[in-house]
């Protein structure tokens, strides 16, 4: 995600805040893969649907499993549990229309060929517990099929709608990660993308009642057509860790293409569409010659209508429609691309390390710059700007609470939104400036090719990007790390 720091405002409120090869890549990565196959029949007047999942899942564990997990994020944007959906400074533009909430039931469950009890565990229920007959063996798989129904809060945010689309991400039940013994059950936090999934592969179906409606979604588009007086729209999207829609009956839809990506732009309002496009494109170029490959057919950059600057999904880029600034909402184009290598591809705990995908991916913009001079914007710029902000948070926070954490932490760690936002993208961006002046630049670009290289496609831990980095430049960054990441560090 993108957030804005727009510094004294927020302050002062106070505590608010490329090549063919490529195809053949991504089939051989995702033979051993969990297939997700989901049908949705979306009303667009309702703004609910009915919908089923049907999951091959593999057990890639070394542990026999006797239950699964699934994450069941719409939970949070029921009334109970909405203050963890944004916090309180942020209702008026989540719920411009007065507070809204979503609707979510599972129905059934069914493995193999028996229905299941629907268990639910977690504070708000958003664990489901799916027992299993026999205990599934690794490298086992099994098909667990599950009829979910769910309806839309009013909400700019990424699952509800605005006046302009309707963002259905996080709709769907999602495997838990498991591992070190156990699932991770974590929960949700206005703070950050509070996410966490496996590589797998998806087939999703959308029916919708409305033909007006354009649908932007991860993944190759394979078909569109009517079925039964419905609007049928295919998706087919390999390799991917999550799985996200956007529509609306207000788009327009201009391409590009960057060596074999297609790269869609899906817009309404915008006055240099080209202008947005080429930043997507400029984008997914740039950042596969710095860190590697961009190995997708397909990438879409949706202005939506989100209460934030922007939002990552795998292929596809959720940019708010509420930025006024154009150098900003390029900025924030090149920041939520950037993601796609850095949460998309090389995955991590976004609830437990927040700050390992967004403090890369915002200091991957200062390298945008770095090589795209036609922009507005310059790393030198970016790296002032920083400092300046980060320095003034620092003053301001110490004075009103003393003594300030800066612990780079869990988004649930954080007692307010700026804290989360200066610690995780601005502190982020000058760890990684100094770092970048101590082993140089051609180690440093060095060292982000070995992050990706070794560790696209799965999920990394903190001390993986140390290795790579040590790797890089031969020396030992344990302390350089951990003195930023621990708040150690004095910026002057
Ligand atoms: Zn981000």
């Amino acid at each position: 995600m993108k957030r804005y720091f727009a510094i004294v405002m927020v302050l002062i409120l106070g505590l608010a805040c490329v090549a063919c090869k490529k195809k053949d890549n991504i089939i051989e990565y995702s033979k051993d893969l969990s297939n997700y196959e989901i049908n949705l029949d979306f009303d667009t007047d309702t703004k609910s649907a009915q919908a089923s999942l049907s999951l091959d899942y593999i057990n890639s564990s070394d542990d026999m499993l006797n239950e699964l997990k699934f994450h069941l994020y719409p939970q949070f944007f029921k009334e109970d549990a909405s203050h963890l959906v944004v916090g309180s400074t942020k209702l008026n533009d989540a719920y411009p229309n007065g507070m809204s909430y979503s609707e979510f039931d599972i129905n059934r469950i069914v493995v193999e060929n028996e229905d299941k009890e629907i268990q639910y565990q977690g504070e708000y229920n958003d664990i489901l517990v799916v027992n299993l007959n026999n205990h599934l063996l690794p490298d086992n798989r099994i098909n667990i099929f599950i009829e979910f129904s769910f309806s839309l809060p009013n909400c700019e945010h990424r699952f509800g709608y605005g006046n302009n689309t309707i963002n259905l991400a996080n709709f769907y039940p999602i495997m838990c990660v498991y591992e070190n013994g156990g699932f991770d059950e974590s929960g949700y936090n206005p703070n950050g993308d509070p996410f966490y999934s496996d590589m797998a592969n998806y087939e999703l179906t959308i029916n919708l009642n409305n033909s007006n409606y354009i649908v932007a979604g991860t993944g190759e588009k394979t078909d569109v057509k009517l079925v039964d007086g419905k609007y049928q729209t295919k998706f087919s999207a390999k390799l991917v860790r999550d799985f996200a829609l956007v529509l609306s009956d207000k788009f327009e839809v201009i391409s590009g293409k960057v060596g074999n990506t297609k790269v869609e732009y899906y817009y309404f309002l915008d006055d240099d569409a080209k202008k947005s496009l080429q930043a997507g494109l400029d984008a997914i170029e740039t950042f596969s010659d710095l860190f590697g490959d961009y190995p997708y057919p397909t990438f879409s950059i949706v202005k939506t209508d989100f209460i934030y600057g922007g939002m990552e999904y795998p292929n596809l880029i959720m940019i708010s429609a509420d930025i006024e600034n154009i150098d900003d909402y390029m900025n924030v184009i090149i920041h939520e691309t950037a993601h796609q290598w850095w949460y998309g591809m090389v995955g991590n705990d976004e609830y437990k390390y927040p700050w390992l995908d967004e403090a890369l991916t915002e200091y991957s913009c200062l390298l945008f710059y770095d090589n795209n001079s036609g922009y507005n914007l310059t790393h030198s710029e970016m790296l002032s700007a920083s400092k300046e902000n980060y320095s003034l948070f620092v003053t301001v926070y110490q004075d009103v609470l003393g003594d300030l954490d800066t612990s780079m932490r869990a988004v649930n760690e954080y007692d307010t939104e700026p804290e989360y936002t200066y610690c995780t993208y601005v502190k982020g961006v000058l760890m990684y400036e100094s770092l970048y002046q101590l082993i140089g630049e051609k180690d440093f670009i060095t060292g982000l090719k070995n992050y990706f290289n070794d560790n696209k496609y799965t999920n990394v831990i903190p001390s993986d990007i140390i290795r790579a980095f040590e790797k890089a430049c031969g020396n030992e960054l344990d302390n350089f790390f951990s003195s930023w990441i621990d708040g150690k560090v004095v910026i002057r």
